[in-house]
């Protein structure tokens, strides 16, 4: 399947192919850190962390077994159209979540500069990740 010219300002989330949807995403691998929610109704707080999955290069930001990630990781979810409602944790910067509030993808997006370099050096990806496996108290690695 082909990606159309500026198919992410001509096309809504609906009408994309597979290839388009794929090319949405820029890389920066931030679902891919853990996340808590405490508490509950109104007192419920959302807790951004540093410590990724396991699949997670900290270096790249991309999954080390991304065809077999459903397999070894039971809670990697797919991202698609149905389900994006509820990705509400997902980043500001994901274009997935910019493209469903009607918001235009960034400059460094690779799609506009046309270089995947451009998401590091725009300092999206988390510094300092750890693995999941790696840590001991979650408490110690929040970021937001
Ligand atoms: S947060 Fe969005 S853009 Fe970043 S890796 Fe995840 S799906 Fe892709």
């Amino acid at each position: 399947m082909q990606l159309s010219t500026n198919f992410w300002q001509t096309k809504s989330l609906t009408e994309m192919n597979e290839t388009e949807w794929e090319a949405l995403c820029d890389g920066c691998g931030k679902c891919c850190y853990r996340k808590f929610i405490e508490g509950r109704g109104k007192k419920q707080r959302l807790y951004f962390t540093r410590i990724a999955c396991n699949l997670l290069d900290l270096e790249t930001g991309k999954c080390r077994n991304y065809s077999q990630r459903f397999k070894l990781e039971s809670d990697c979810t797919k991202l698609t159209i149905r389900n994006l409602a509820d990705f509400k944790w997902l980043p500001k910067t994901c274009a997935y979540r910019l493209l469903y509030e009607n918001k235009p993808l960034f400059d460094w997006h690779p799609l506009i500069s046309g270089n995947f370099n451009s998401v590091k050096q725009a300092g999206i990806l988390i510094d300092n990740g750890i693995h999941e496996d790696d840590v001991i108290d979650w408490f110690d690695f929040i970021i937001e």
